[in-house]
């Protein structure tokens, strides 16, 4: 076991590990780099960005400059935070890009007011690069004028060099229907991360109850303790900071605990990663309701309390504007695993 995978395994065992989820479509490197640089100096120990090298190389930079800036803004970072790399089968909403059927649509623009990515800009040809696959835009769209494309990444290539780049641990999304093709990427993902932890996000909006309990006893099988299971709520639904949005998070931890955790000695010690519309309300909710979990992953919410704070020009050099973002970001981290 090396020293990286015993700090995370620590971190995961006290229920102490915080991931920012940057989205796994997210390939805005210069957003990635901001949000590692406030999230780090905030206290998170996990970052999840796309599994793209030059991604990873803008993570791993963000968090080289938060190091850097630490010491300016006496900050005192714990642990130097994991990057996870994610990705997903065809059909999976994390791994998808949004595209405007030109013929059917009839311009009336609502899809740009929702997008909380501004990737739809008034000509609506879609900016891919900005475009997170959330959906949104196509369920305010009034004439179905929305279609989506597989982000296709050959993983045999692709992750090795993520790996290269800087990441360590790797997440599938694999929330689709068709084991026999998720058990093959995942063994994959397995092979090319054989030393560190490795996780499979998993929803219920294809999959019962029986066969999402089937699916992690076989995750389990080829991934043994190194085994993370991200339970994914309603994915990217973050948009609200109350109890009702975090309750599918809630939920779908419940039905691991109930029918697994509890119930199969063997599952004991699953890491359970709480996901999917999780906010500051997640992790007190999980505890009244007395939800085992060992972390929380925040994506759409974490991103929008600090969005404001990215998008000024002088972003490394303004402490005022920095700081502001960083507060911001710990009162959520320290929501979430420390009280
Ligand atoms: S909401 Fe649909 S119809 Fe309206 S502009 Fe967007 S794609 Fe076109
Ligand atoms: S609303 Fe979501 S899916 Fe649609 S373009 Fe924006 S980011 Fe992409």
């Amino acid at each position: 076991m090396n020293e990286r995978y015993k700090e995370m395994k620590e971190l995961l065992q006290k229920g102490k590990y915080f991931k920012l989820v940057c989205g796994a479509g997210n390939e805005n490197v210069d957003e990635v780099r901001k949000l590692a640089v406030i999230y780090t100096l905030a206290g998170a120990n996990g970052l999840d960005v796309s599994a793209t090298p030059a991604v990873v190389k803008g993570c791993v930079k963000g968090i080289d400059i938060a190091y850097q800036l630490a010491k300016e803004l006496n900050i005192n970072i714990a642990i130097r935070p994991f990057i996870t790399v994610s990705v997903g089968m065809p059909g999976d909403h994390h791994v998808r890009k949004a595209k405007i059927i030109s013929a059917k649509c009839i311009k009336c623009k609502q899809c740009i007011e929702v997008c909380p990515t501004k990737a739809i800009p008034s000509n609506l040809v879609i900016n891919r690069e900005l475009c997170i696959g959330c959906g949104h835009c196509e369920s305010v769209c009034p004439v179905n004028a929305i279609a989506y494309e597989h982000n296709e990444k050959g993983l045999a290539q692709i992750l090795p060099e993520c790996l290269k780049a800087g990441a360590e641990n790797i997440e599938l999304h694999a929330a689709v229907l068709g084991d026999e093709s998720i058990m093959k990427e995942w063994a994959l993902v397995n092979k090319i991360q054989p030393n560190h932890f490795v996780s499979m996000c998993l929803d219920r909006k294809h999959l019962s109850n029986t066969h999402l309990i089937d699916r992690i006893r076989k995750a389990a099988n080829m991934a043994g303790d190194r085994l993370i299971i991200q339970a994914d709520g309603v994915p990217m639904s973050g948009g609200s900071d109350d109890y009702n949005t975090t309750l599918q998070a809630i939920a779908i931890a419940d039905v691991i605990q109930k029918n697994l955790i509890e119930k199969d000695s063997k599952f004991q010690n699953l890491n359970i990663l709480l996901s999917g519309g999780t906010n500051s309300y997640t992790s007190k909710m999980a505890k009244l309701c007395n939800i085992y979990f060992n972390g929380v992953a925040i994506g759409t919410h974490a991103r929008k309390i600090v969005r404001e704070y990215l998008s000024n020009d002088n972003f490394y050099k303004d402490f005022k504007n920095l700081s502001a973002a960083i507060s911001i970001a710990k009162k959520l981290v320290v929501e979430s695993i420390e009280e």
